[in-house]
């Protein structure tokens, strides 16, 4: 008797820690000790399979809207929610971020950290944003976009540069705090420097746009591909292209954007605090010495409800033939972006940012290119669409090939070097 007694207790133990004999389900955890996650916790309710949170980031480090971290202990098939509501922490102007920045119609998912999908649409009550997704997995990553860290950029250089004799990885600088700021640079054959185009492209001087980076990553995937044009490219240009400029903010998670003591988009003074500002600063500076600043694109994602569109400087602060050129690549890159398939809702009517669109304008970084560039150099900016179905690394992706394909469709018809 004795002995049947034990045996039924471990039994019943054994039960009570093996939840799918008896129907209850493993605790759901979240965890973000990793590079790019972001998320403050605020409950988890194991009965109703939800976890509640907000983005994590400090203010002093940019725009508390980036969230991304791990679920784990998911049963197969059952439904998880997830129930985001804005970062409570304030801003310079004491109050919070406005809470459409932080909230996606759809927020994205993977179960393997590489494949990233699209949940489906958020159900907004009240100040909370509502998704429900079914990962078919244990474990599964959540964001507010794609994520791109500093190692997807490493991987993407390096990769790029084993698969192709015409790219090299490189190293734009290291970060403040010493993370490496990888560079993807591309020529082809025997031309010298002098008689190449400059072409620059960096994006993530945002950290929290996440999109931008992948815009740059189809940049180079086109540039580096077999098609003709891209051979002509790399042959007459000498490209930059750095997928990551803020790496400390996207890999501690933080937004960047109007981040203490400058934002990196708006350090483009005399005197740089930013180490990427500085190193960027001086190599674009070396191609206009060189008189060959021919592109210089700033990747970005623009508010909740704007679709992708170029921010231009007025054109009374421009003088010719900066301004026909300009105009003539936003027609080019207008005409191929508008045309992908699936959709992603492009305008053909440029913003402006000049000095009525924030006080330190001329520090912007595609307004430092125009106003310290050669008179030929076409200098932009390119905001991406984030909140629509679309906004998923392919269409990025197709963003950055069909802006690169306009590159080199624009530089065919200038005086070669
Ligand atoms: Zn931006």
């Amino acid at each position: 008797m004795q002995r049947l007694i034990i045996v039924a207790s471990l039994v019943a133990s054994w039960l009570a820690h093996e939840p799918s004999l008896c129907g209850a389900a493993d605790p759901l955890t979240v965890e973000s000790d990793f590079e790019g996650a972001s998320v403050r916790v605020l409950e988890i309710d194991e009965a109703k399979r939800s976890v509640s949170f907000m983005p994590g980031g400090d203010p002093v480090r940019g725009w508390p809207c980036w969230w991304y971290f791990r679920v784990d202990g998911i049963t197969p098939d059952e439904t998880i929610t997830l129930r985001l509501r804005a970062s409570t922490a304030t801003l310079e102007n004491r109050k919070p971020l406005s809470a459409s920045w932080a909230m996606p119609a759809q927020a994205t998912f993977s179960t393997d950290g590489e494949a990233w999908l699209h949940t489906g649409k958020g159900q907004r009550q009240g100040n909370w944003m509502i998704y429900t997704l079914k990962p078919a997995a244990a474990s599964m990553f959540v964001a507010w976009g794609p994520p791109y860290t500093p190692s997807t950029a490493a991987k993407f250089v390096r990769d790029m540069s084993k698969t192709s004799a015409h790219a090299k990885a490189a190293e734009l600088c290291r970060s403040r705090e010493d993370r490496p700021v990888p560079m993807l640079h591309v020529r082809e054959g025997e031309r010298t420097k002098k008689h190449r185009f400059g072409v620059w492209v960096q994006a993530r001087q945002h950290a929290w746009e996440c999109g931008s980076s992948w815009v740059a990553q189809g940049f180079g995937e086109w540039l580096l591909s077999d098609d003709e044009e891209a051979a002509w490219l790399r042959q007459h240009a000498e490209i930059f292209i750095i997928p990551v400029m803020d790496v400390d903010n996207t890999a501690t998670g933080n937004g960047g954007k109007n981040a203490f003591p400058y934002d990196h988009n708006r350090d483009w003074s005399r005197k740089p605090h930013w180490y990427e500002t500085i190193a960027a600063q001086r190599m674009v500076g070396g191609l206009i010495d060189e008189g060959r600043m021919d592109v210089f694109l700033d990747l970005h994602n623009p508010a909740p409800g704007d679709p992708s569109f170029f921010y231009i400087l007025p054109k009374e602060m421009l003088k010719e033939p900066m301004i026909s050129l300009r105009d003539r690549f936003i027609d080019l890159a207008y005409a191929r972006i508008s045309k992908i398939k699936p959709l992603i809702p492009m305008s053909n009517k440029p913003k402006v940012t000049g000095t009525s669109y924030h006080p330190l304008w001329r520090q912007i970084s595609a307004n430092w290119v125009s106003m310290n560039g050669n008179p030929h150099t076409v200098s932009l900016c390119l905001e991406t669409i984030w909140n629509y179905k679309n906004s998923t690394t392919t269409g990025y992706r197709a963003v950055g090939a069909n802006l690169a394909a306009a590159v080199q469709e624009f530089l065919a018809t200038r005086p070669d070097r």
